[in-house]
């Protein structure tokens, strides 16, 4: 679903990818792991053409990123960003709803995809008519999601998408992302820092060290025969 192709990526004279190959399935769920720092968001933002390498070139849905289509090609994919990145003077629903409002949507339409996400995110419908400041972490978050989901994109990008969700909550909305994945398979790039949830939700693993894929394969793979002992310790760290 998305390529990367000698993709050198530098922040001033920190360079934290050099000429990066890296081909992450379709229809499948893949996790990148790794440490603070190692690049993760940077390679979702890559994806989503918010950051453009310096050199190579990235594929999406196997065609390049282009400049002149960027805003085309964005509205393939859902981008739940590492901070929420809700607008603070929104109210809920229209946080959720402006891609669809943009898209013309009629208003059932987005009332019957917005009980839908809403019910899949266990959120209270009462929470659409506030603003941001006035909802918890954990729901913001969830509102995130279904703000990244709204258009039913076929690659979805999800950055700790789930960190600040709590265990009991968490457990059933990674229950009905499993479900909705094994309904409907789509191209779902996670970035997360919990161990346990890579494992249990990805069908592909990529494990990051700062600058280096360390390992790939899927979870029962790594988890026999880690490559590294980098890999090793981000197995132990659960
Ligand atoms: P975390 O798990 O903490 O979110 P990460 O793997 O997502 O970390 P990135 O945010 O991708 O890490 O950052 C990778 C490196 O690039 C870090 O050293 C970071 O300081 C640096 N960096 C990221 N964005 C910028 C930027 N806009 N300007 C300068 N440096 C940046
Ligand atoms: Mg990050």
């Amino acid at each position: 679903c998305v390529e990367f192709r000698q993709v050198s990526q530098f922040f001033g004279r920190q360079c934290v990818f050099k000429q990066l190959d890296l081909q992450l399935p379709q229809q499948q769920v893949t996790a990148l792991v790794g440490p603070s720092g190692c690049g993760k968001s940077t390679l979702l933002q890559m994806i989503n053409g918010l950051i453009w390498p310096q050199a190579g070139e990235v594929r999406v849905l196997g065609v390049p990123l282009d400049w002149q289509r960027l805003s085309e090609q964005r509205r393939t994919m859902g981008y739940a960003v590492q901070h929420i990145g809700l607008f603070p003077h929104w109210t809920v629903r229209h946080n959720i709803c402006v891609m669809a409002i943009l898209e013309g949507w009629s208003s059932e339409r987005q009332a019957a995809r917005l009980d839908k996400l809403l019910d899949f995110m266990q959120l209270d419908a009462a929470l659409l008519e506030r603003y941001p400041h006035q909802i918890s972490g954990g729901q913001a978050q969830r509102v995130g999601l279904c703000r990244a989901m709204f258009l039913d994109p076929p690659l979805l990008l999800l950055d700790e998408a789930f960190s600040a969700v709590d265990p009991i909550t968490k457990v059933d909305v990674h229950a009905r992302f499993q479900a909705i994945q094994a309904e409907e398979p789509r191209s779902v790039v996670l970035v997360t820092h919990d161990m346990q949830e890579a494992l249990k939700l990805a069908d592909w693993l990529v494990a990051l060290a700062p600058g280096a894929v360390l390992q790939q394969g899927t979870p029962a793979q790594i988890q026999a025969q880690p490559a590294h002992p980098q890999v090793a310790r981000l197995l132990e760290a659960r």
